[in-house]
């Protein structure tokens, strides 16, 4: 595996130096549903050490959590049969920085255009999403964005029957909209204070630039 076990790392207190995170801090993904893999190792090749986060003690020693791509109504049952939600909501509530990628988007939104009759999220970042938005026809497809909170060269999005942003509140940064096609125009990228998401998916490009500004958001550097 390209990243390394959890269980090998020394204990993540150590890793905590005493005025906040050390140059290199632990960062959790979300375990319970999604692409898990895919995140890990993207954080590793940003800088950071990457781990799985599926019970309370697990999240208790992470600086940061990542929750993935995968499917918000199953992560959103998960997460309660878990017992994580609430602890989850705790810890964002208490400054957590996180970065949600797709359905993991919907889960650090407050709030969801058409969410399941039961579906909750944990919240925390001030916008509205819908889900699947980008309707049957187009329900994945890729296009590069222009995101000058990454800069360089336009990054390859992958939407993968992806939510959008349909309102923001005042403190949200719109990082990315999408530039061509019947859904210019729609926000797919924001982010407010320690809080980041994406439609997209960056952790299956090869393109960590989303990690490595989430690795310096954590950091307290960007
Ligand atoms: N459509 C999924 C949902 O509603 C998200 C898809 C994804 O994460 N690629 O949760």
């Amino acid at each position: 595996m390209p990243w390394s076990s959890g269980a090998a790392r020394s204990a993540p207190e150590a890793s905590r130096s005493i005025c906040g995170v050390t140059a290199q801090p632990t960062i959790g993904v979300l375990a319970v549903q999604g692409d898990v893999r895919e995140h890990l190792y993207a954080v590793e090749q940003a800088g950071a050490r990457g781990t799985t986060v599926r019970r309370t003690s697990e999240l208790d020693a992470v600086d940061a959590l990542i929750v993935p791509g995968g499917e918000s109504t199953t992560m959103d049952k998960l997460v309660r049969a878990f017992e994580l939600r609430d602890p989850l909501r705790a810890r964002l509530a208490a400054g957590m920085p996180a970065y949600g990628s797709c359905a993991g988007m919907i889960m650090l939104a407050d709030r969801i255009a058409d969410a399941r009759p039961d579906q909750e999220t944990l919240g925390g970042l001030d916008i509205t999403v819908r889900r699947n938005a980008f309707g049957r026809q187009v329900d994945s497809f890729e296009e590069d964005l222009h995101i000058r909170a990454i800069g360089g060269a336009p990054m390859r999005a992958v939407f993968i029957r992806a939510p959008w942003v349909e309102e923001v509140g005042e403190g949200v940064e719109v990082m990315a909209r999408v530039e061509d096609g019947p859904a210019a125009g729609r926000i797919v990228a924001v982010r407010q204070g320690p809080l980041m998401a994406t439609s997209f998916h960056p952790e299956v490009t090869g393109d960590h630039r989303f990690h490595q500004l989430f690795v310096e958001i954590v950091r307290g550097k960007a």
